[in-house]
């Protein structure tokens, strides 16, 4: 399978016009950028049977491994703190990576701290298994992100933008970093990647980006939120955000990452629209409905 390249509209938000990168529709059931990291693994034969990889049970990155799996035949093998009301009752992306055959692994009774597992940053193959870190963070996403690079350089060319301004909500970072840095080495356009934290603080980033690129010079320029939003909590202005997004573009966006990129974008206007504005829709949405789920238990008021 190849990926064909992802479109790009126009949209227009509280009285804003700038162009939307849909990542969000690469492919029916890998896209977003979990799809664009994990391309490589997509198109380079491996001689792998099996796939190890973490994190939460409502995972982006967990589905699309769940994808990549199935299509590729391997098994996969999933280890993750289990919620057995979740487990019992399976929605959004954990409904549909298990109907892909996901096998989930309950690491609920380790006590040991894996704050600083979280920081491994790289694929292994190990015999006949492919270990994926968390949110897959490794060097080898860089190949599936210099593919979306490219598209927005030829789209930028035939539309004849010279500069250009990308903005795109971090968690790992990766997706940013490798675009920064594929951007960094073409002249035309002269694109300036911008991206927040959504995950961690900005020296928890920054971390991240040294630990995937140490020549600072191909870092993406990290702008802070409004004020600080703890990584999946819920904030009444957060869904007001996310609906009227919906309202005014048409476009679904999702619920944890693209609001804090927005009330940040809103807060640095001046900044962001002084070029060609281009926002990186990553995907998500699948996600959303047990998001959506929680905010309207939690602020009843809003619909
Ligand atoms: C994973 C994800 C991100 C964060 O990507 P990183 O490469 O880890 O920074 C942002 N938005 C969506 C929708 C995601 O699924």
């Amino acid at each position: 399978m190849k990926l064909q390249s992802s479109p790009i509209q126009k949209v227009q938000f509280e009285g804003y016009s700038f162009y939307l990168k849909r990542d969000d529709l690469l492919h029916p059931d890998f896209s977003g950028n979990k799809a664009r990291k994990l391309y490589y693994f997509f198109q380079i034969p491996l001689k792998i049977k099996k796939v190890i990889s973490y994190g939460s049970m409502q995972s982006n990155a967990m589905y699309s491994l769940a994808v990549l799996a199935k299509m590729k035949g391997w098994q996969f093998e999933y280890h993750t703190r289990i919620n057995e009301e979740l487990l019992q009752n399976p929605k959004g992306n954990l409904k549909a990576a298990l109907e892909k055959g996901m096998k989930i692994i309950d690491i609920g009774h380790l006590t040991m701290d894996i704050g600083e597992k979280n920081l491994l940053s790289e694929c292994k193959i190990i015999d006949d298994t492919l270990i994926v870190p968390e949110g897959v963070r490794c060097k080898e996403a860089e190949y599936g992100i210099k593919i979306l690079a490219q598209e927005i350089i030829e789209w930028a060319n035939e539309k004849n933008i010279e500069k250009l301004n990308i903005f795109l909500p971090s968690g790992t970072g990766t997706t940013a970093l490798y675009l920064q840095k594929t951007l960094s080495s073409v002249r035309c356009p002269m694109s300036n990647v911008y991206t927040v934290p959504c995950v961690g603080d900005k020296e928890y980033l920054k971390k991240q980006f040294f630990a995937l690129e140490a020549d600072e010079k191909f870092h993406p320029t990290i702008l802070e939120p409004p004020k600080r939003y703890r990584f999946g909590k819920l904030y009444e202005e957060l869904f007001e955000i996310w609906l009227n997004l919906k309202k005014q573009t048409g476009v679904e966006f999702d619920l944890l990452y693209d609001p804090i990129a927005f009330s940040t974008i809103l807060s640095n206007l001046q900044c962001l629209m002084s070029n060609a504005f281009l926002y990186i829709h990553q995907g998500g949405v699948l996600g959303n409905i047990t998001m959506e789920e929680r905010y309207k238990k939690k602020f009843a008021t809003i619909s």
